[in-house]
């Protein structure tokens, strides 16, 4: 995927944002033009838009081993994430209430979490090894008698690193306790199944998988009620209020069926990409090191810390080259953040900064693979003065 108006834009931010397939496009017109009608309503003309977002329940929840009365649309994974933690914790009034999570969450965990800390839930925050793994032995050793969920990533959106969840969600079954996972990076990407995953809760995003943005879903296993988190009109069964976004939900289906009836192909040829990218990389630049776990990765992604640069400068003499990735820092107010992430794995502050993350996708080629890292590699060399 990189298509680009400019076409001269070789695009490999794929963990930011896809674009989309163009048959999701195809999908979702006619739901923007002549069938607007909103699906509560009683007529047959709004029967349409019903039955097309059924249709995209049906779609999704196979994809992932669920019902389709377990789907539930919102505006996107962070919406999700919030649902999740903030509800579950509301429940209880705030009190008597520990979650386990991790040091690497995205900032839609991290943020609500804390806000939950302000309300009086206590929160532990879970480190993981220098690969980016989460010991599923140190989440049943932090297990307390008040903690009533475990959220744990399925795949970090930074790093790649894929998180052993089936063992964890084991685990939060064996006590009663609630796992979610936010499965943002993996849905489409890499199998998954809630059954034996042994997830209660799941965040996903259309727009990490060749969909529209702001449309995204929680899954909440059959039986557990979870609280609505925006409260309104009865829509998704009185769980989440506000007119569904139809075109969008319809979209979402439509790109998750796509990616994962070709995942495997698709995979096979992104992973070959990565690992050609990482061991050129590596061999070519002296003082360059992998950030993330080797083999337990996303398909697509591709960190790498190079001593003694600026990963954001590196980021914006690649821009002016038409090349689009990541950095390991955050811009934040003026100042670079070093990512939370990659400080969590054992990174100093500087090697942080000095991070690329470039995410390809089936369809980039293999010559934009070689280009990206010709550029990078003389943008590095003349940032170091050799
Ligand atoms: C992108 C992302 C989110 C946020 O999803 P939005 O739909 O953009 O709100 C949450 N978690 C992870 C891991 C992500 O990569």
């Amino acid at each position: 995927m990189n298509r680009s108006s400019e076409n001269s834009t070789i695009y490999m931010d794929h963990a930011a944002t896809t674009p989309m397939y163009p048959e999701v496009n195809e999908a979702m017109f006619p739901y923007m033009e002549e069938m607007f009608g909103n699906p509560s309503a009683v007529y047959r003309f709004a029967g349409k838009s019903a039955r097309a977002v059924a249709d995209a329940r049906g779609k999704i929840a196979r994809t992932i081993g669920a019902l389709p009365e377990e789907i539930y649309f919102t505006s996107g994974g962070s919406e999700s994430d919030n649902w999740a933690l903030f509800s579950v914790c509301e429940e209880r009034g705030f009190k008597n209430c520990h979650i386990i999570t991790t040091q690497i969450e995205h900032h839609a965990i991290i943020e609500v979490c804390k806000r939950l800390e302000k309300l009086g839930v206590e929160v532990t925050y879970l480190p993981v090894s220098a690969e980016g793994l989460v010991d599923p032995a140190l989440v049943e050793k932090s297990i307390r008698p008040e903690t009533v969920i475990i959220s744990v990533m399925m795949a970090n959106n930074e790093i790649g690193t894929i998180e052993p969840v089936a063992e964890i969600g084991q685990i939060a079954r064996e006590k009663g306790i609630l796992f979610h996972t936010d499965a943002v990076q993996a849905l489409g990407h890499i199998p998954i199944d809630v059954g034996t995953m042994n997830i209660d809760l799941m965040s996903a995003s259309a727009h990490k998988l060749g969909g529209p943005k702001g449309v995204g879903l929680l899954y909440v296993r059959k039986g557990q009620n979870i609280t609505p988190f925006i409260s309104g009109g009865s829509q998704e069964r009185g769980k989440r209020a506000g007119t569904l976004n139809v075109p969008g939900i319809v979209g979402f289906g439509e790109a998750a069926l796509r990616a994962c009836s070709r995942m495997d192909t698709d995979s096979a040829e992104v992973t070959h990409m990565r690992d050609h990218m990482i061991s050129r990389l590596l061999t070519e630049l002296p003082g360059s090191s992998l950030n993330g776990h080797p083999t337990k990765r996303l398909p697509g992604n591709v960190n790498i810390s190079f001593e003694g640069i600026e990963g954001e400068t590196a980021l914006i003499m690649l821009d002016r080259a038409g090349i689009c990735v990541s950095s390991g820092s955050a811009c934040s107010s003026g100042a670079l953040d070093p990512s939370h992430v990659l400080l969590a794995i054992g990174r100093s502050r500087d090697e942080a900064r000095s991070a690329i993350r470039i995410t390809p996708a089936a369809s980039n080629r293999m010559y934009e693979v070689d280009a990206v890292i010709d550029k990078l590699e003389e943008i590095i060399r003349q940032l170091r003065g050799i």
